[in-house]
């Protein structure tokens, strides 16, 4: 008897921005398991980039996000994709009358404003389609706040009404969109946010890690990028058309607090 297995991603073409790093490659690796035609977006290495493309059998586009043409010049390399993952984003930690404006702006557009543009450009032709998938990178901070992150916590509050909003507009078409809410998962955005985490609150790196990050988790576990990567995988299945306008906590219980 012949056993066929299908892979579930097949003939899906799967976009997901900040992907040469972290949650992102994670959920490239995850994406490309089951058979999606992957494109990749970030910086770094040339040659490690190049790696990775052979790795996974994608190609990568460098554009930068942080303006409305630089998302444009993304979708416009891109063409036409079936999943859309806005998961590029960035961290700044200071308090709020010495937050840097020129940090508050770049969060908002990385983390923000990107998510409305490539969201803008890819939504027609999943419509017309009447298939697609939209899946953005929230956070925790898009439930609950934590001091010195207002940009931050501002634009993923932000990111989980307009994707329930995005949701609703698609609801009758075969899209969906949900957001993925991680809680600390150990990526160099983790790891960089630790020196000014340090300073603003007066803590060794230890006290940090376990009495900042690690005390807000429940299970005292980072979460691990495989993880975030398999659950983007479940939502972009056929089982899961009915699942849209959803917020998904991955956060150890940090949220059902
Ligand atoms: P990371 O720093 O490992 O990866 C960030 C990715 O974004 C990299 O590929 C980087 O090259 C890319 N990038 C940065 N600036 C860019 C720009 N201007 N244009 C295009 N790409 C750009 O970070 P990560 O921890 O994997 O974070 C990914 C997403 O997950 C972010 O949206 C972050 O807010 C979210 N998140 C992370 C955690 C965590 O604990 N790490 C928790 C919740 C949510």
């Amino acid at each position: 008897m012949e056993v066929f297995f299908t892979m579930l991603l097949n003939n899906k073409r799967a976009l997901i921005t900040g992907s040469t790093s972290g949650i992102g490659l994670a959920v490239a690796r995850a994406m490309a398991a089951e058979g999606a035609e992957v494109i990749l977006n970030g910086f770094g290495d040339a040659d490690e980039i190049a790696a990775l493309c052979d790795e996974l059998g994608a190609t990568h586009i460098g554009a930068d996000l942080m303006t409305a043409a630089g998302c444009e010049q993304l979708m416009a390399e891109a063409g036409p994709v079936d999943i859309l993952m806005n998961n590029a984003g960035m961290q700044h930690v200071a308090p709020v009358d010495d937050f840097p404006a020129d940090k508050w702006d770049a969060i908002i557009g990385l983390n923000l404003n990107a998510v409305f543009h490539t969201t803008r450009l890819a939504v027609p032709h999943m419509k017309k389609q009447g298939w697609g998938r939209l899946i953005n990178t929230a956070s925790a901070h898009s439930k609950v706040a934590s001091p010195f992150k207002s940009a931050y916590n501002a634009s993923k509050h932000a990111v989980d009404g307009f994707t329930k909003t995005v949701a609703l507009e698609l609801a009758e078409t075969g899209v969906t969109a949900n957001c993925i809410s991680p809680g600390y998962v150990w990526t160099p955005l983790v790891e960089n946010q630790i020196p000014d985490t340090m300073k603003a609150r007066n803590m060794t790196r230890e006290e940090v890690i376990n009495d900042v990050l690690l005390a807000k988790t429940p299970t005292k576990k980072f979460v691990q990028p495989a993880e975030v990567g398999a659950l983007a995988v479940f939502l972009c299945r056929e089982e899961a058309g009915n699942v849209t306008g959803a917020n998904w906590s991955i956060d150890g219980g940090w949220t059902s607090e």
